[in-house]
This record gives C-alpha cells, structure tokens and sequence, in this order.
C-alpha cells in the first residue's frame, strides 16, 4: 500500500529551497495517501553536534514551518527522529546490508567531507543508510525530494533489493513480504521492503544559491545572502533578490536561452515556482526585460507568498508546548507502524526474540 515519508534537518534555517523542492510539494499529497513528515534530528549530529539548545530550537522551528506550511497534523504523522528508536535500529542493520563501495560513491558525503575526510565522522558517511532505514521502518513507497537526494533513493533501493534477495527464502517462508509487482530474475517473488519511488518534479527541484549559480541553496552554506531564509522580513528578501548574482543581459524570450546561464536560470525557475507557473510562462511577461525589471517583480512574488508562512510560523512558535505536543503524539503515532516493522525485521535475520 503507498506511503509518503519524506523530512528536513533541523539545522539552520529553512530556506527557500526546502520549500520550493520538498515542503510545499508535500501538502497535496496529504490528501492521496498517507503521509509521514519527519525533523530529521538523528542525521542533524553527522556534520558535528549542534548546540543543543538550538538543535531543540531547531528541531520545533521546523515543526512550526511545516505546520505553517500547510502540513496538518490531523492529516500527516509529524515527528522528531530521535523519538522513534527503530529508525537506529534498522539503520545499523542497513549498515550490514550497505557495502563500503556504494557508500564511498556518495557526492554528499564528498562535498561535506570537504578535503578532510579522515575527519569527517563516521555518521556523515553512513548518514544514506539511516536516510534507507528512515523510509524503510514504514515500508514508504513514495519520497519527495529536492534532486540532491536522488542517489541517497538510489541507494535505498539498492538496500531493499538486496535485503529482499539475501532473505528472499526466509521471508517466503514466514510468509510475511508483499507478491513482486514486477516480477524479475534480479528479485524474489515475495518482498518484506518496498522499492521505493522517488518524487523528484517541478521547476524547483535544485534552487541555487544566489551568489554562486552552480551551487545548490543549503541550511549549511556560510553566506546568509545565498539563500532567502523562511524567518526572512520583506526588506531582507528584497535585499538578498537585489544582490542575487547575475550575469549582464536581458531576460531570453524562451526557455532554450537560459541554457548556460545558471544564475538566470535559476532566478526564473524561483518565480516559476512561486507563481505556480512554467519557466516558459514567466519568459512570456519578462522575456527581453533587464534583472533591474525583473528583480524587484520576484521579490514582490516572494514576499507576497512567504510573509503569511512565516508570521504562522512565528506564532506557532510562540506555543512551544503546542508543538512538542504535535510531535508527541506524531511520535507514538510513527512508532505504532514502525514497531511492527523492526519485529519482523528481527525475525526475518533470525535475531532471537525471547522477551
Ligand atoms: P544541509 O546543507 O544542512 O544539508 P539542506 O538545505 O540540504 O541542508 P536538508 O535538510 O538536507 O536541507 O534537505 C531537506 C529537503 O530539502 C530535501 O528534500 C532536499 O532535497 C531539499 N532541498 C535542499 N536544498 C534544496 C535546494 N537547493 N533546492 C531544492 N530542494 C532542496
Ligand atoms: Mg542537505
């Protein structure tokens, strides 16, 4: 049966691309299947513990921006990782099923390394198999994502199929996987993990930073002015719009003339999304005009869509007790599906059970 589990970190932030690329994309699904939205807290220590107060801060501040967003709480489980211990627990088993080989093929891991990566801890490089575990503990079908997250989706199936192959007899005869929807020599008849899809579409899937074109818009990036945060007023994000990096020329009058240039592409595929229109749709109204025109349109788009999200957000904020509630109750929630889960799992690999 389909299910949607997707999450954010709480680290930092949240800016416009975990809105765009993943957020606003989860609203409408609430409404087809059910739904699983989770503050990534356990993957938020990989690049180093936060301050624990501000990982708290953080942890509700996300819940408060999902919440604000349009993400219901009578709809979608909503929780915090570290609440819902199966998620560790399946991700070490995953770290058995894992090889060292696909891991080590992870650009994430690569770019957050940086050039040390004799230090880098050793949760940043398994961080895909707790991300594998996150989905798999609900047997979720569907992910929505940014497209960063593509080759993490690649490695979670990777994960199920090679779970589901390594017990393929064993789950047949305890009788407890669903039938192989596409039944294929590679794959058992019977699988316990669901090869998962991921939702990757729109015009927003990579937002760039607005100083550098070629790099994706991050929590973790050091500059404030390369990314338009949730929290932002009006006057800080017609500000950042006005410093965006650009490069000389007007606007092209189709889409085919933001072929290398990066910066404009990416300022067009922002109003794009904001306005619920395509890339070939704004080019039509701005095509031929200059940034100094262009510009101050899509900070209007963009305050105009995010100010009534963030004054949510602030007054969901101001009832912490609300929002710790909202989780508890995700939290049990969450673990009531998951808990099955991890007992079949154990049973599954033969782990004796004699509580
Ligand atoms: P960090 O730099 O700490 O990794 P992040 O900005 O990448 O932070 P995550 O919590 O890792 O945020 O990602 C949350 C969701 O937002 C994921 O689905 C991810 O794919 C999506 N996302 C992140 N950055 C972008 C972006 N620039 N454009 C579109 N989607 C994005
Ligand atoms: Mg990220």
């Amino acid at each position: 049966q389909p299910r949607v589990f997707s999450g954010v970190q709480p680290t930092g932030n949240l800016h416009l691309g975990n809105y765009l690329g993943a957020v606003s994309r989860w609203v409408p699904l609430q409404d087809q299947m059910p739904t699983i939205f989770c503050v990534v807290d356990s993957h938020a220590i990989t690049a180093g513990f936060p301050d624990p107060v501000e990982l708290s801060e953080a942890t509700r501040e996300v819940t408060a921006a999902y919440m604000a967003a349009g993400i219901d709480p009578t709809k979608s489980i909503i929780f915090n990782q570290s609440q819902v211990r199966e998620h560790a627990e399946l991700a070490w088993i995953f770290n058995c099923v894992a090889r060292m080989g696909w891991l080590s093929r992870m650009t994430q891991f690569k770019e957050k390394a940086g050039k040390n990566k004799e230090n880098a801890s050793v949760g940043l490089f398994a961080y895909p198999n707790l991300m594998a575990a996150d989905i798999l503990a609900y047997r979720a079908t569907h992910v929505p994502v940014g497209d960063d997250q593509k080759q993490h989706l690649e490695l979670t199936r990777d994960i199920a199929a090679k779970f589901n192959n390594d017990f393929g007899e064993r789950i047949k005869e305890l009788g407890i996987g669903v039938p192989n929807p596409t039944p294929s020599p590679e794959l058992p008849e019977q699988l316990y993990f669901p090869l998962t899809e991921p939702m990757i579409a729109g015009p927003a899937t990579r937002i760039m930073s607005l100083r550098d074109g070629t790099k994706k818009m991050s929590k973790s990036d050091p500059s404030d002015l390369s990314r338009i945060n949730l929290t932002d007023d009006s006057d800080t994000i017609a500000k950042k719009i006005r410093k965006a990096k650009t490069d000389p020329d007007a606007l092209p009058s189709a889409v085919e003339g933001l072929a290398d240039r990066p910066e404009a592409d990416n300022l067009v595929g922002i109003y794009a999304a904001l306005g619920g229109l395509s890339k070939e749709d704004v080019l039509k109204d701005f095509g031929g005009q200059q940034f100094s025109a262009f510009k101050p349109a899509l900070s209007e788009l963009a305050v105009a869509k995010l100010s009534p999200m963030t004054d949510e957000m602030r007054r969901l904020m101001d009832d912490k007790v609300q929002i710790d509630s909202v989780l508890k109750d995700g939290a049990e929630k969450a673990s009531a599906i998951a808990e099955p889960v991890l007992k079949d799992v154990r049973r599954i690999i033969g782990f004796l059970d004699v509580r």
